[in-house]
Parts: structure tokens; C-alpha cells; sequence
């Protein structure tokens, strides 16, 4: 069994109702859904002319290798109807693996760690509330301490 990340974000229509929808959908895959974040409210990053996301992070237990597990969180993209999108553009859902054990992997359809996990307040905040001691396996530093470190950096630049 692993444990693994992952990170959940809806901009369009009912936005908590597609978080919702993607959690009891990923349950119905036989995932084992072991902690859940709270929503979080939070801008939209990349492209910032878009509605405001919500975002949360989950731990799940699986026994599907990371491809296997990117390919039924696409699946399961599709079936909430995540429809055409850009990459980083608006969409009912977005299923991404922030973390896999401490696996580091990639290729061209799947990085592990999520590479601008550590750049993301969206990501670190809901991570750190259910897993502040987890570890990112290439920069060596807990949850807490990329979040604190973002901080440190965004006030640093004036952003707040
Ligand atoms: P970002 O990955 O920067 O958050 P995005 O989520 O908007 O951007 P998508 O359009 O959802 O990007 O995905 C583009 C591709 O990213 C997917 O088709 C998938 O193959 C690839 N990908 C690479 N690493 C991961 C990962 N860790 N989790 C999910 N998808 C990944
Ligand atoms: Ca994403
Ligand atoms: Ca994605």
C-alpha cells in the first residue's frame, strides 16, 4: 500500500459539489480516502483572468502503481466533466498527485513530486492542515517549512 497526495480544485459551476463528487467517486474506485483538508478559497494561479478556485488536498491509500493512479484520476476528471480545458485554465475539476511515497519520478505524462507543488500556497496551505511533517523527497523539507517558506519569500516581495 501507498500513501499518496492528492491535490483537488474546482473553479466552475457547483464547486463544492464537484470536489464532493470527485471524493465519493474516487471511494467508489476502491481508494482508501485517509485524510481530508478543508476547502480553501484561493485565486487563481498562472492564468488570473478565471473565477476563483477552491482547493483542498486528500491522502489516500492505494495499490495502483502512479500511472495506473494518474489514469483513473483522469478518468475520473472526464466523468465530473472537466470537458475541454487549458492547463492552468478553469475547469469543474483537477486532479493532480502532489506526493507518492517518496517516489521521484518522470516522464512525459507524469512528475512526482507535482514540480511547482512547493511554489503553491493553494497546494502547501490544505497540505500542511492534514500532513504538516510529510516530507518532499528531492528538497528534504516537511510540508510546514516549504509553507513557511513561500510565506517568508511572497512578504519578502511585498505580496501578500
Ligand atoms: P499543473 O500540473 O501545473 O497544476 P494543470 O493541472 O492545469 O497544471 P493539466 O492540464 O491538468 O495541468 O495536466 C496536464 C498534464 O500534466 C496531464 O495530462 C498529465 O499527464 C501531466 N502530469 C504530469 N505530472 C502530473 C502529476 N503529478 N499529476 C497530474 N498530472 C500530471
Ligand atoms: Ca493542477
Ligand atoms: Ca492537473
Amino acid at each position: 500500500m501507498s500513501i499518496v497526495y492528492l491535490g483537488i480544485g474546482s473553479n466552475l459551476g457547483n464547486r463544492e459539489g464537484n470536489c464532493k463528487r470527485a471524493l465519493e467517486l474516487i471511494e467508489n474506485k476502491g481508494i482508501l480516502i485517509k485524510k481530508k483538508s478543508s476547502l480553501y478559497e484561493t485565486a487563481p494561479w498562472g492564468i488570473k483572468d478565471q473565477p476563483l478556485f477552491l482547493n483542498m488536498v486528500i491522502a489516500i491509500e492505494t495499490e495502483l502503481n502512479p500511472k495506473e493512479l494518474l489514469k483513473v484520476l483522469q478518468d475520473l476528471e472526464t466523468e465530473v466533466g472537466r470537458g475541454k480545458s487549458l492547463k492552468w485554465g478553469p475547469r469543474k475539476i483537477d486532479l493532480d498527485i502532489l506526493l507518492y511515497d517518496n517516489i521521484v519520478f518522470h516522464d512525459d505524462t507524469l512528475t512526482i513530486p507535482h514540480p511547482l507543488m512547493h511554489e503553491r500556497d493553494f497546494v502547501l496551505r490544505p497540505l500542511h492542515e492534514i500532513a504538516p511533517d510529510v516530507q518532499h523527497p528531492l528538497l528534504k523539507l516537511t510540508a510546514g517549512r516549504l509553507l513557511q517558506k513561500l510565506q517568508d519569500r511572497e512578504t519578502s516581495h511585498g505580496v501578500s
